[in-house]
This record gives structure tokens, C-alpha cells and sequence, in this order.
């Protein structure tokens, strides 16, 4: 149950009792939630969404920390429900430009959960042995098994994003010639697209997040790794190589977005330029994906029920 309540003031709470304060709160996080999932890809256009949005009147940065902390509490809770029901997998896939959160965001919502019930996949460029098989070759083997939580930081989405940027990357790939003709990219969307369509149809609850950073916020972010030196570590002159396809890039996930946003596999185009805005929204948005399974702890069959009692029997006879 969210303990979190909404600044509602505690006068009014009184008023309406915490049960109402509760139902409040969740219908408030649902509306957060729906505001940036993108179901299809029809008139999906980019510009239409703001980085530097942070829900309008559904969160204020004040109570944010005591919602994340009370989203990782709840989050925890739905995945000791997933593990043992043993059918469903969740699959998160981050994508975003560099430094716009993807890496802090992964590390804070997912603090609470069990480790053993998570599994998380960086995915750097390929080595020749994924280069010499298909581009999904790579991912189908880091996909979680069923009640575990996968995260994808970064995913085959690169295929379609750095890929496209840099068609030299293309001709890495062993591709007979005749298959890598102009319309690589939208076969590769729908490629994608179908992909997706089978493991929702295998039990995967699919979710991508594009963490929406602006190209004035990166900037900042930048020369903060570059003036604070316990972040010098994070600034990578690649990175900056890469900001200057921003353009192209902001394209191609677009297109990305547009030809793969499903009822199934959803986008969440989620503003990056607070931190602490992106994280709640992230966590909510998987809650609201487990809670809509209705988890509940396996039913005991009467079978079953039989052998526990034999078991309390036996513990229960032995000396000492
Ligand atoms: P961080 O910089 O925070 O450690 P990161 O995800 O940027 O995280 P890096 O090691 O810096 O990690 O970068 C990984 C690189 O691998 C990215 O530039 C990404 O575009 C590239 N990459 C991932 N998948 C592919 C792919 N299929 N083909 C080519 N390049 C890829
Ligand atoms: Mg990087």
C-alpha cells in the first residue's frame, strides 16, 4: 500500500480519511504515468514533447523523494509477487543521449528490489561474435527469465539509433549487400516491432523509456563532469563527438518511437532534464505495469496443502 500522501495538507487528510488519501494518490500516479506512454506511433511527433516538464500540478519537487522512496518500497512488493507466480517478465529498456540519467535512474529505482529476482544488460557495441550473428542474437540471450525484472541499459534500439547515425557501423555487419538498401530502417522497426509482439505473446511485459534530455541540459551536464572532478570520470570526448549529430539522432528516435510504440510494448517518452522527476515517473510507470497483472501469491492446491500438513507432522514428531 503507498504510503506516500499527497500534499494534501494534514487537516484535510483527517477529513477524508487515509483510505481516500490513498485512492487519491493512485489515481494521481496513474495520470502521471498515462501522460507520457505513447501507445502508437500516429502523428508522433517529438517537438510535442518538453524535457524540462515536471507533471504540472500531478508532482511537486518537494514531496518527490518521499514518493520515490515509496515507489521503490512498492515496486519491491509487486516483485515478491512476480517471482513466485513464476509466468510473467518484466522488461525494461532504457535508451537516451549521454548523461541524461540513465545509469542513476536504473541505480535508484531499482535499489529495493531483490537482486536475485533482477537482471540487468549493458549493451556496448557488439564484439565479432554478436557482429557475426543477427542483430537480436545478442539480446534473446539476455533476456530475463520469467518472474525476474530485466533491464536493458540500452538495447537493440542502438540498431536503429547509433547505427543509422553512423551507417559505417552497417557495414560492419556481414550483411549480404543486397539487404542493406534504403530501406533497412523501417524494415529494421518492424523487425523490432514484431519481435516485441512475440515476447509480450511469451509473457513479457515490455516497457521503454526514452529519458528526454534537451541539448542545452546535456551541455550543462557536460561541463559539470568536466568542472567537478569526482565526475571527471563520467565525461568521455566520444560523448561529444555524438552531440554533434544531435539533429540526426533526435530523428531516428522518432522514427524509433513512432514505429514501435504498441499497446504491448509501449513507450514512455519521460523528461530527463530533472533528475528527480524522471526516476518517479519511471518507478510509477512499472508499478502501474506489474499491479495491472493483479499479481497475487500462488494459490496452494489441496494436494499441495496435504503434503504442508504431512511436513508440520513430521517437523513436529521429532525429538529435541
Ligand atoms: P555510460 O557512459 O554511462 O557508462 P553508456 O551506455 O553510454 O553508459 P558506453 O560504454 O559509454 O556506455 O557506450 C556504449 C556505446 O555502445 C554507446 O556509444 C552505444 O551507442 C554503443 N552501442 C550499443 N549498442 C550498439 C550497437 N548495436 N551497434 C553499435 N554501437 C552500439
Ligand atoms: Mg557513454
Amino acid at each position: 500500500m503507498p504510503l506516500w500522501q499527497p500534499g494534501t495538507g494534514r487537516a484535510r487528510m483527517r477529513r477524508v480519511g487515509r483510505e481516500d488519501v490513498i485512492a487519491m494518490s493512485e489515481k494521481r500516479l496513474r495520470k502521471l504515468v498515462d501522460r507520457y506512454r505513447v501507445t502508437s506511433g500516429k502523428g508522433f511527433r517529438l517537438k510535442d514533447h518538453d524535457p524540462a516538464d515536471t507533471g504540472g500540478p500531478l508532482v511537486n519537487h518537494a514531496e518527490s523523494e518521499a514518493m520515490l522512496a515509496d515507489g521503490v518500497r512498492r515496486l519491491a512488493d509487486l516483485q515478491e509477487l512476480l517471482y513466485p507466480q513464476d509466468q510473467w517478465a518484466l522488461l525494461c529498456v532504457f535508451q537516451a543521449m549521454d548523461a541524461a540519467g540513465k545509469d542513476g535512474t536504473i541505480k535508484h529505482v531499482m535499489s529495493g528490489v531483490n537482486p536475485q529476482g533482477v537482471f540487468v544488460a549493458s549493451f556496448k557495441q557488439p564484439g565479432p561474435e554478436d557482429l557475426s550473428h543477427d542483430f537480436l542474437w545478442r539480446v534473446s540471450r539476455e533476456l530475463p527469465q520469467r518472474g525476474q525484472i530485466g533491464v536493458f541499459n540500452r538495447s537493440h534500439y542502438e540498431e536503429v539509433l547509433v547505427v543509422r547515425v553512423h551507417p559505417e557501423l552497417l557495414t560492419r555487419q556481414h550483411l549480404p549487400p543486397a539487404l542493406t538498401g534504403k530501406k533497412v530502417w523501417k524494415q529494421r522497426l518492424e523487425d523490432i516491432a514484431s519481435y516485441e509482439q512475440y515476447l509480450s505473446r511469451q509473457g513479457f511485459v515490455i516497457l521503454k523509456f526514452f529519458l528526454h534530455l534537451s541539448r542545452e541540459e546535456q551541455k550543462r551536464r557536460f561541463l559539470e563532469r568536466l568542472e567537478t572532478p569526482d565526475k571527471n570520470w563520467k565525461f568521455s570526448a566520444a560523448d561529444l563527438a555524438e552531440r554533434d549529430h544531435w539533429d540526426e539522432y533526435m530523428t531516428a528516435y522518432e522514427e524509433a518511437i513512432a514505429g514501435t510504440a504498441a499497446p504491448y510494448a509501449p513507450w514512455f517518452v519521460v523528461p530527463a532534464d530533472h533528475k528527480w522527476f524522471t526516476r518517479v515517473v519511471v518507478v510509477e510507470a512499472m508499478i502501474a505495469a506489474l499491479e495491472d497483472l493483479n499479481l497475487h501469491v500462488p494459490d496452494v492446491t489441496a494436494e499441495q496443502r496435504e503434503k504442508l500438513a504431512a511436513a508440520k507432522r513430521a517437523l513436529e514428531a521429532e525429538k529435541g
